[in-house]
């Protein structure tokens, strides 16, 4: 009896192993887009460019919860620059003021239609001076990199919508459908000008086909087994809540303690959440990103990913004993991040806390992760209290839909040897406010980011060679070309 069960084993082996094989073979990049047909005309001055961005970065436009911190001069300065430096712009869109420091530009188009809204921002998180090579607020140009605080984060990209603009006005061109440039002014503290904006768009009826604000870039060696840079583009972002566990006590001396103090108990409660993830789960932006740059993986890596049905069970263990950006990626994470007790050593805690960052798929929702983490820790004497929370965005459209074609051209016009890939935003941007108006809200910052250039982000020395200025502007330049 015994050969006949072992054979039935061996073809079923055999027959599973044939058909990872050939999903394998046939898990292949589909064809790329034909070449553009039509001339590409983008010419940017690339002096002014650079220039106007220096200029940009001498504003010392830090934003900051307290506005009496504020420099408010720093603030009207830089939008007097703007006025000085993009004549062509002001001369042929309307502006208004919205909020405290919103900018709104209509370009209004030849023929109406869904608008494009491209975003940005003009505040600043802080730099410590001791810490750069360079002034931070000084615009330093040295051997091709421009040097200072908002290089990046998004004064760039701010630069580079105008500077595309004003140079497509000055060729005679006008849009057959109406452009606004979204600009905030306090988009680093969480400030309410882009909730405005989408407000004020709201009321004047605009249902943009594209949106775009920062989000990812052109980037390399992030993806195993991959060599070929790729553009990743935000279809989605993931929500975020502060949790706070609490217990109180009767306190007392340490001397004679109960078995477990309230502090002892949410540790226990904190080691459980961790020994506990989220499910794996594959949304669309996730599934779409392992789908497109699996394809163009190396073999260990495509045979992975052509077998999600099989290997599901491995890649979710694995990612969730790796973590990173990975794990993020595919599930709901909760990080422990905040812990409280006892003011002194021989004192019992009369109150004990621990602070979770919880930041959410699209699958999930506040309710069904506060849910989750409550039958995790298994103790009902544990207070849960929800701080700020910012439900998952929704899923923006991809394949044929329009907004995300004439994006997806401007990139591969702009960057050939990349390949195009949605991916699921891991932090929070202004452009979750637009989900209200539009499916069709992209994230992605039209630069080549190296690893180096990535740290300056929110960091010392945040540079951007010139080069990189000029190609951003292009990207716009094409992307305007289109609208
Ligand atoms: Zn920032």
């Amino acid at each position: 009896m015994k050969k006949p069960v072992a054979a039935a084993a061996a073809g079923a082996a055999a027959a599973l192993a044939g058909a990872v094989a050939v999903r394998t073979m046939r898990f292949k990049p589909g064809p790329e887009p034909d070449a553009p047909t039509t001339p590409d005309r983008v010419r940017i001055d690339g002096q002014k460019a650079v220039d106007d961005l220096a200029a940009m970065i001498r504003c010392r436009t830090v934003s900051n919860r307290d506005h009496s911190a504020e420099n408010e001069g720093e603030f009207e300065r830089f939008r007097g620059l703007l006025r000085e430096r993009f004549p062509a712009v002001h001369g042929n869109c309307s502006l208004q003021r919205v909020g405290r420091c919103g900018l709104l530009y209509h370009w209004k188009g030849t023929e109406g239609g869904p608008a494009t809204v491209l975003m940005a921002h003009y505040d600043v998180v802080p730099a410590e001076e001791s810490g750069w090579t360079h002034p931070p607020f000084g615009g330093v140009v040295e051997d091709g990199v421009l040097y200072g605080r908002g290089a990046l984060d998004t004064k760039v990209t701010l630069c580079g919508c105008l500077e595309a603009a004003e140079q497509l006005i000055g060729s005679g061109f006008t849009p057959r459908r109406d452009v606004y440039f979204a600009f905030s002014g306090e988009e680093e503290i969480a400030g309410p000008s882009a909730a405005d904006i989408v407000c004020e768009l709201e009321r004047r009826g605009v249902e943009p086909s594209l949106v775009l604000d920062e989000g990812g870039a052109v980037v390399q060696g992030v993806f195993p087994g991959l060599k070929r840079p790729c553009a990743l583009i935000g279809t989605a972002e993931k929500g975020q809540m502060q949790l706070e566990l609490s217990m109180k006590s009767s306190g007392g001396h340490a001397s004679a303690p109960p078995r477990h103090t309230i502090a002892g108990e949410l540790a226990r409660a904190a080691a459980r959440i961790e020994a506990h993830p989220f499910p794996f789960r594959l949304t669309p932006p996730a599934a779409e990103l392992l789908d497109t740059l699996g394809r163009h993986s190396t073999w260990p890596v495509r045979l992975v990913m052509a077998n999600l049905w099989l290997f599901k069970p491995l890649l979710s263990l694995a990612t969730a004993l790796m973590g990173g950006e990975l794990n993020a990626l595919v599930r709901t994470t909760c990080a422990v991040t905040q812990m409280s007790g006892s003011p002194a050593s021989n004192v019992l805690p009369p109150e004990a806390s621990v602070g979770l960052n919880v930041r959410m798929i699209c699958s999930d929702s506040a309710e069904s992760a506060e849910r989750r983490i409550h039958s995790v820790i298994r103790n009902r004497d544990i207070r849960l209290r929800r701080g700020p929370c910012a439900e998952p965005s929704p899923v923006s459209e991809t394949g044929e839909c329009e907004g995300w074609l004439r994006l997806t051209d401007a990139v591969r016009r702009t960057w050939p040897e990349a390949i195009v890939s949605p991916y699921l935003m891991l932090a929070a941007s202004d452009s979750r406010h637009y989900g209200r108006i539009s499916r069709r809200v992209y994230r992605f910052c039209p630069l080549e980011l190296t690893g180096a250039e990535r740290a300056g982000i929110h960091g010392n020395d945040e540079h951007i060679p010139a080069h990189k200025i000029v190609k951003c502007a292009e990207f716009y330049a094409r992307l305007l070309s289109s609208c």
